[in-house]
């Protein structure tokens, strides 16, 4: 059985730790980002962002009037923070890939 091949370079490279970012879009506001230390045109992941800021992210760090941040906010008002926990965990353990 042969699994289609998903290229690294498909993907944006993490400003953080290097590897490509095939996570769903989602933007901090630029204060967020800018605490953390990145440019503007960088891209990272969640947790490297996290470790970074040495903080949870919450959801007033994801603007909602960005529309790539409505994900978050629906999940937010469905009380879907723990499977946003969880996917976030699977996402440090390298379980889940873009499909
Ligand atoms: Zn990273």
């Amino acid at each position: 059985m042969k699994y289609p091949e998903v290229r690294d370079d498909d993907f944006p490279s993490c400003a953080v730790c290097g590897q490509p970012v095939a996570e769903f879009a989602w933007m901090t506001d630029s204060e967020t980002w800018s605490d953390a230390g990145m440019e503007e045109e960088d891209h990272c992941h969640i947790v490297c962002l996290e470790g970074r800021l040495r903080r949870p992210l919450d959801i007033n760090d994801f603007p909602p009037d960005i529309p790539l941040n409505q994900i978050f906010h629906f999940a937010y008002r469905m009380g879907m923070e723990v499977v946003l926990r969880r996917l976030r965990d699977a996402m440090k353990q390298g379980d889940i890939h873009n499909e």
